[in-house]
């Protein structure tokens, strides 16, 4: 090996390890801690209380598959509940069809969900969560319609619906 060779080797080890641990702080966690009390189940708790899907979607911040939620379709006046803990998340005049597959909404009902940037597709985006249970529920972008300008992009395996 010739000097210069070592000397670049020298170099880029000690950079990798500076990365990595600049990166650490970046993985988010599976999912969001409850707010109340009485709502810090554990896995197996959780497990016993939700379908596998709808585990994967709270617990684990998945995603459904786009247009797979009937709620996705749904036009009735009522309440969307988180389907964690049955907090009212979002009011059935604040949907409206964003065309992209899944139940969206131009506002919450306020203090109901707490946002977090994650980092799972590298581009940071807003991922937000029931206030009540910590369950994950979407994302929220900036292109919604006003006067909001807000979409909340939710899972519909997330919600349960309640009409009027
Ligand atoms: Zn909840």
């Amino acid at each position: 090996m010739n000097q210069f060779l070592s000397r670049r080797i020298f170099i880029l080890i000690p950079t990798m390890s500076i990365l990595k641990i600049i990166f650490k702080p970046i993985q988010v966690l599976a999912s969001s801690l409850p707010s109340k009390e009485g709502w810090n189940l554990s896995k197996d708790e959780w497990k016993s209380r939700l379908s596998p899907e709808s585990y994967y979607i709270l617990r684990e911040e998945g995603t459904e598959r786009a247009f797979s939620s009937k709620l996705n379709d749904e036009k009735r006046k009522g309440v969307f509940h988180c389907a964690g803990c049955d907090s009212p998340l979002f009011l059935s005049d604040k949907k409206y069809d964003s065309g992209t597959g899944w139940p969206s909404f131009w506002d919450s009902i306020q203090g109901s969900v707490e946002t977090k940037v994650d980092f799972k597709l590298i581009v940071p985006r807003t991922e937000y969560h029931c206030s009540r249970c910590g369950g994950h529920q979407g994302h929220v972008f900036n292109d919604g319609p006003l006067p909001t300008g807000k979409r909340y992009c939710n899972n519909g395996l997330a919600l349960r619906f309640v009409p009027d």
